[in-house]
């Protein structure tokens, strides 16, 4: 059934900026509403430890997003699990569409629809895909219980996911386009002490292979990238994590984006080229992507969206 709502602060994304944005919103006395979209809680529900979350030394993930929602929850926002599939910017109050049917008219928004993971490209990537290569590890880590595996990618995901893999995995194999890794220090330290991790540097994936009758891989192709050399190398499952582009479809003809797509915001504020709209999180950070530096831009948007609506009135 179709229904139209009204609230003075539509918050969209339910990851760690879009959730403070909420709590923030609430004590201001806006009563927002926060549509989660179709990932509650967002990218950490994709992980397991968690470990520079100030407060705590180590959370899992999943567990740290439901605290976050609970407390949301707890100080006023009214959390609708909904995705929204149309967003209008042009006028006020502004429209969004939720694919539930309802129509959310608002006085103010707060864009934190995060980042997605990025993937090669590929056509036989795309052929597997679900079928032995993965962008999760959390997620489909536990079917490859004593097979050989393959990473790609060389940043703190990729890596994670490696160690994260050899609770399953008999051999993982960590593929990398350069012999250096941009992970953080700590993990790259975890990565070489861990028997079970061999990485092979200089390293691109250019083609998946295996069955059609099941549909599954057995291996995969690789090319050297100074000497072009082509290596095979057997597996039974290819998690590619080779990194996040921002979520930005409903506002990409809108606002002005830069760097591959990252919504602009003025300095030291979260508000974007249109009065009203304030973007906070990996959506808008193309330098540090963390929970705690998206949470900080969601209460800064909250506040932000609070002064703007006061002016307005
Ligand atoms: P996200 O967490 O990306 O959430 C985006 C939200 O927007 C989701 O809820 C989604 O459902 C919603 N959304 C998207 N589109 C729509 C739509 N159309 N309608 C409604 N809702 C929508 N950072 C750390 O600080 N420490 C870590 O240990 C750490 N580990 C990580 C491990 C992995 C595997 C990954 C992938 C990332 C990790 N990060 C970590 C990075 C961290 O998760 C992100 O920086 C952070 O989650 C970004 O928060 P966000 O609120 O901007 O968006
Ligand atoms: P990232 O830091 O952007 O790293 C992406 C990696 O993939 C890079 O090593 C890159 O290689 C490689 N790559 C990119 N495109 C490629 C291609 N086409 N072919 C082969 N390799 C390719 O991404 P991320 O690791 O997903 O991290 C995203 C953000 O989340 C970061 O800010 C990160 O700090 C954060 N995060 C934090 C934690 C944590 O705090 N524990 C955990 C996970 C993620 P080059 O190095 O050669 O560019």
């Amino acid at each position: 059934m179709s229904d139209t709502r009204h609230t003075k602060l539509l918050i969209i994304g339910s990851g760690p900026a879009g959730y403070t944005a909420g709590v923030y919103g609430s004590r201001a006395m806006l009563d927002p509403i926060l549509v989660q979209g179709i990932e509650p809680g967002g990218q950490l529900t994709t992980t397991t430890e968690v470990e520079n979350w100030p407060g705590d030394t180590e959370v899992q993930g999943p567990d740290l997003m439901l605290r976050m929602e609970a407390h949301t929850k707890a100080m006023g926002t009214e959390i609708i699990g909904d995705i929204i599939t149309d967003l209008d910017l042009s006028k006020r109050p502004f429209t969004a569409i939720g694919d539930s049917g309802t129509t959310y008219m608002a006085d103010a928004v707060i864009l934190a629809t995060g980042a997605r993971a990025k993937w090669l490209g590929l056509d036989t990537e795309e052929k597997f895909k679900g079928f032995g290569v993965s962008a999760c590890a959390t997620c489909d880590g536990f079917f490859y219980k004593g097979q050989e595996i393959v990473v790609i990618g060389g940043g703190n995901t990729a890596v994670e996911e490696a160690l994260f893999l050899t609770n399953f995995a008999s051999k993982v194999t960590l593929i990398h386009r350069r012999d250096e890794l941009r992970a953080e220090k700590i993990l790259i330290d975890r990565l070489m002490k861990n028997d079970k991790i061999e990485p092979l540097w200089f390293h691109q994936l250019i083609e998946v292979t295996g069955t059609d009758m099941p549909l599954g891989v057995e291996g995969i192709k690789v090319k050297h990238t100074k000497t072009g050399e082509i290596t095979e190398i057997a597996c039974k499952g290819v998690f590619v994590a080779i990194g996040h582009a921002p979520a930005n479809e409903l506002v990409i003809d809108q606002l002005e984006t830069h760097m591959g797509g990252y919504v602009v915001t003025k300095p030291d504020s979260t508000a974007t080229s249109i009065p009203g709209v304030f973007a906070a999180g990996d959506l808008t950070d193309h330098l540090y992507r963390q929970a705690v530096t998206s949470a900080g831009m969601g209460c800064m948007a909250a506040l932000e969206a609070e002064r703007f609506l006061s002016e307005q009135e």
